[in-house]
């Protein structure tokens, strides 16, 4: 049985920086995950590392598109009834926290977290020798006609009013900026202190390494219980059989953290949103940076010597079947956006995003527990994120007092 200061429950990008982070700050860490590490959402996303999304899916204008929602006429989002009308009271708190009231504080909190996290993910990279992977060249969101590009007023207004720099370019800067494109679109929106990676999976890896290079453990087993005992936790993997004691448990188990809090007595308000990718073959002409189609709702981001496209949202059960509609429609929509090439998956790639009901991520100290800390819930930007939460998480466990930031990311926050 192994003994440690801390135990990480979960090696997706969040488990793995928070590791990271803690053993930087001198603690003994072991890492848990039960299927290898960065093979779940943190394997397919489209590696944007964001330092401008302030505006949440939950936000003022989901009322507007609510018909169209539930219709199914909006192509960025597809849902099963059975789970939505399951989820029904989630639903209502995700709504009643798009509300304009709440828009100007959730945006200065995904600010602050997303310009810590950048800030740390470029100093880990260099850490890491992973440089080969990063690119500073933006992200860039288009629009097919101007009804697009002006709905996205809102967005654009709280960039300003927090200094994040953007650049609205009309149809001939656009091709410029991103000659790879077919001249379909209207309009474009560069933000350029925003960065990515060409392959989030490998970027793990290298944070992995270096965690491990600095004498981390990291352990395959499938936490089947954590119970509290004489002053620390018994995390084991069958009933009745500890594979590890722990003064501190973190559970960053992304959409499966609720599952692992609920062995704690914890009932988590977590929802899934789910989205599929298809790696393709790239155009002649690369694109330089991860583009949105912001109104056909996917993103088409070079990934070494492929294109990745990623979906918008499927709101269904995280274990239900896939239903590769969404992406095969997002893959003909990119057909006409580039000149990218065939398929070089067999099957898409189909991964959850933990979402809570206020759209924020729950990092800190777990409301009934001592030693129990929770980081998780960090929706569709988890990559971007993961560097920030793991500086918060760290605070915290070190015994600093919670500032602005920490407090409105705090687990207390629910009644669970
Ligand atoms: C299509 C798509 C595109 C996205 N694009 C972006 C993007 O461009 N930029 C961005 O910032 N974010 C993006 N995201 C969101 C981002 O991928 C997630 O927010 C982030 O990866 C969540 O990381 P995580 O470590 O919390 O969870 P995960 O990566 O899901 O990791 C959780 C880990 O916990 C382990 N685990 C679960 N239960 C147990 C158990 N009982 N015992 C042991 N281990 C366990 C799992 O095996 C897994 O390895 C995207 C998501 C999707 C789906």
């Amino acid at each position: 049985m192994l003994k440690t200061d801390v135990c990480v429950i979960g090696a997706g990008v969040v488990g793995i920086t928070s590791a990271l982070e803690l053993q930087a700050r001198g603690a003994d860490v072991v890492l848990v995950d039960r299927c290898d590490f960065g093979r779940q959402a943190s394997f397919g996303n489209a590696g944007v590392l964001s330092a401008s999304t302030v505006l949440n899916v939950n936000n003022p204008g989901l009322w507007r598109a609510l018909p169209g929602l539930i219709l199914g006429t909006a192509p960025y989002f597809r849902y099963d009834l059975i789970y939505a009308v399951s989820r029904l009271p989630w639903l209502l708190k995700f709504f009643h926290r798009g509300a304009k009231r709440y828009t100007r504080a959730t945006a200065n909190s995904l600010h602050a977290l997303q310009t810590v996290s950048l800030a740390r993910h470029q100093q880990l990279v260099s850490e890491a020798n992973a440089d080969s992977l990063y690119n500073a060249r933006g992200w860039l969101k288009v629009f097919q006609d101007e009804r697009g590009f002006d709905a996205g007023a809102l967005e654009r207004r709280l960039l300003e009013e927090l200094d994040i720099p953007y650049q609205s370019l009309s149809a001939d800067e656009l091709a410029k900026v991103e000659p790879g494109l077919h001249p379909i679109y209207h309009s474009g929106l560069l933000l350029s202190a925003t960065c990515s990676v060409s392959d989030p999976y490998l970027l793990c890896k290298a944070y992995l390494e270096l965690f491990r290079k600095r004498g981390g453990k990291f352990e395959l087993f499938d936490v089947v219980s954590v119970e509290e005992k004489t002053g620390a936790y018994s995390i084991s993997s069958r009933d009745g059989q500890t594979d590890l004691r722990s003064s501190n448990v973190v559970i960053a188990c992304g959409p499966w953290s609720a599952d692992v809090c609920s062995m704690l007595g914890y009932k988590i308000p977590m929802a899934w949103e789910r989205g599929y990718h298809v790696n393709v073959e790239s155009p002649s002409t690369r694109l330089s940076r991860p583009v949105c189609d912001v109104q056909r709702g996917f993103v088409m981001a070079p990934q070494g010597e492929t294109t990745r496209i990623t979906s918008g949202v499927e709101f269904a059960h995280r274990d239900a079947p896939a239903n590769y509609s969404q992406i095969y429609r997002a893959y003909r929509d990119a057909e006409s956006a580039a000149p990218i090439g065939k398929m070089t998956d067999e099957i898409p790639w189909l991964g959850s995003r933990p979402t809570l009901p206020d759209g924020l991520p729950a990092i800190g100290a777990a409301p009934r527990h001592s030693g129990l800390w929770f980081n998780f819930g960090h929706q569709h930007i988890g990559m971007s994120t993961s560097t920030g939460s793991a500086d918060i998480l760290a605070d915290a466990i070190e015994g600093q007092s919670p500032c602005a930031i920490s407090q409105a990311f705090s687990p207390q926050r629910f009644r669970i």
